[in-house]
């Protein structure tokens, strides 16, 4: 099944919900990257929280999360936009540990616990938002859920959970973004709290293979649940060759001679989606600006 995020309003509006399934998502970054089981678990929960926090956004807005502990990890950047595409990558894939106490992923020793969770939405046009917060506990969901709180001042609850397989293939990923809206009753804030508190971890749902609906149902009550819509979400970049060429451009002629003469070529490798593009001196001299040669 493809992955896809449900938007949903609950307890008559007064709670909006995201939940997505992203295994087919985090196993195209896994792919790309080559990240191990613990950098899988951190990079894919922050790509599925991200994916939910993209959905936020509406038209042509983005939204980049920076993730940058203290641990071996090294920083997680992702992007995401309103139209479920989102991509992301880790410093140093190759980072893994056995299991913690609790018998999960050490994503917290991987990622670090101290440090700095931020994020910038570019609203186009009309506006640019910078939130930053410390990392409170490095597992990601609960310093997003520390980040919604004091940075965006709306109580919510975040959940992310990714599953590894044995042959460190991706098998399970998935999540949910619970927000209070302002005027929601006391009532409604404390049966969500005690349905968060009985619930299985996300990891065993996602593991269960519930859907992002069902995931909503768990959350919030089958019988409160409105859903509005739902949407596909993929792991997408958009970098291409044109994208380099213009960013190559831009270094001037004198760097593109620099690049000829010394390295007789030039290469530049997309972090996000690690796709490698290659210039020969016939490809970087097309580049230099033709009046180069020019009496001045
Ligand atoms: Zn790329």
């Amino acid at each position: 099944m493809s992955d896809y995020l449900v938007r949903a309003i609950a307890f008559d509006g007064q709670v909006r919900a995201y939940a997505v399934q992203s295994t087919e998502t985090v196993e195209e970054a896994r792919r790309r990257q080559d990240t191990w089981a613990t950098t899988s678990a951190a990079l894919g929960r922050t790509l599925t929280i991200s994916s939910m926090m993209g959905a936020m956004l509406k038209g042509d807005d983005k939204i980049t999360i920076k993730v940058e502990g203290d641990g071996p990890a090294g920083p997680i950047i992702a992007d995401a936009n309103a139209n479920g595409k989102v991509r992301g990558y880790v410093k140093n894939p190759h980072v893994d540990f056995d299991l913690n106490a609790k018998g999960k992923l050490d994503v917290a020793r991987a990622v670090g616990t101290s440090g700095t969770l931020s994020v910038v939405k570019d609203l186009g046009m009309r506006d640019h938002f910078t939130g930053q917060v410390p990392i409170v506990s490095g597992e990601i969901s609960e310093d997003f859920t520390y980040y919604f709180a004091n940075s965006e001042q709306v109580p919510s609850a975040v959940g992310a959970g990714v599953l590894v397989d044995t042959d460190h293939s991706i098998l399970a990923s998935g999540g949910f973004i619970v927000q209070m809206m302002p005027g929601a009753d006391e009532e409604t804030t404390s049966e969500i709290e005690k349905r968060l508190t009985d619930m299985p971890a996300i990891s065993s749902l996602v593991r269960d293979g519930k859907t992002p609906e069902q995931i909503l149902h768990t959350v919030l009550g089958e019988e409160n649940v409105r859903v509005l819509d739902t949407m596909p979400v993929q792991f997408e970049c958009h970098c291409s060759r044109e994208r380099v060429e213009m960013a190559i451009s831009s270094l001037g002629d004198e760097e593109i001679q620099r690049m000829i003469d010394e390295d007789q070529g030039a290469e530049a490798k997309c972090h996000f989606c690690n796709e490698d593009y290659q210039f020969d001196v016939e490809d970087l001299q097309e580049l230099q600006s033709n009046d180069s040669n020019s009496p001045s």
